[in-house]
């Protein structure tokens, strides 16, 4: 079973969001285990302090570095198992993709931090950790939103999590293109019908609309994807005649 440690200051609010829904259900079930882990329980002074000011002067506190370095040391048992893959939820790391969650559902253990305030001692960052990641090119007061999304991301492709494979195979990024329409009950909404294929049964039909579908809607949304895709000699063609409509 795939194991998440997620070094935080704020774990009951953590612990709110990954006890809910697919990810609560997938940790009771035991498809993967997520702990919490409270940094400030390894500051190691009477008033639990796990912040100072910063060196060079300068607005705000920065985590210092042992109260981290110890919690994460405490993570793993340095006779039986390899340093766990560490990430540090960063503005200025790589920017998070659906590339990089397949990649880390493969790590049997993975560790994240969770910055606050300005951020984290550099020192720990040069020691401990593996590598930086990012949300998005904004900055928010904690790396706890961030990390609730990649521990997400990177759960429901873990076996058994969602009901079949194709659940997230199929979807938006996977496979370089986004996702299809999709459409539920009644077959008309509002004067809006649902696409007669999709009603017709015709399985192999179905698929080829869906697969033009998505090319179709990478084009009109984020073109800068399709040069990643993989797309047959016909898929390239009908990519070739929806960019001459354009014009
Ligand atoms: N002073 C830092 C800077 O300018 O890069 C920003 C610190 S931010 C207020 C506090 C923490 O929130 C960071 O240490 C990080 O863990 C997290 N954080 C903020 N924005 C993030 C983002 N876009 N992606 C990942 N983590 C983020």
């Amino acid at each position: 079973m795939m194991k998440i440690d997620i070094m935080t200051l704020f774990p009951e609010m953590c612990e709110a969001v990954l006890g809910e829904s697919i990810i609560g259900r997938a940790r009771k079930s035991e498809k993967v285990q997520i702990n919490c882990v409270n940094i400030r329980d390894f500051s190691g002074n009477k008033h639990n302090k796990v912040d100072d000011t910063t060196y060079g002067g300068g607005m705000g506190m920065v985590m210092s570095a042992n109260p981290i370095y110890n919690c994460f040391n405490s993570l793993y048992d340095k006779d039986k198992e390899e340093k766990p893959h560490l990430i540090y939820m960063s503005p200025r790391g790589e920017t998070f993709t659906q590339k990089k969650a397949i990649e880390l559902a493969n790590y049997d253990h993975i560790v994240i931090l969770c910055g606050h305030y300005e951020g984290v001692d550099q020192r720990v960052i040069d020691e401990i950790v593996d590598e930086e990641i990012s949300i998005g090119d904004f900055v928010l007061t904690g790396g706890e939103i961030p990390a609730m999304a990649v521990t997400d991301a990177v759960c429901r492709m873990l076996p058994g999590v969602l009901a079949d494979e194709v659940c997230f195979t199929e979807e938006s990024h996977f496979e370089g293109l986004l996702e299809f329409p999709q459409y539920t009950k009644p077959e008309e909404w509002m004067g809006r019908k649902v696409p007669d294929v999709l009603l017709s049964g015709h399985h192999e039909n179905i698929a080829k609309w869906r697969r033009l579908k998505a090319i179709e809607e990478t084009y009109n949304r984020r073109p800068d994807m399709l040069k990643d895709a993989k797309l047959t000699e016909k898929e390239k063609k009908y990519l070739l005649e929806l960019s001459q409509e354009v014009k």
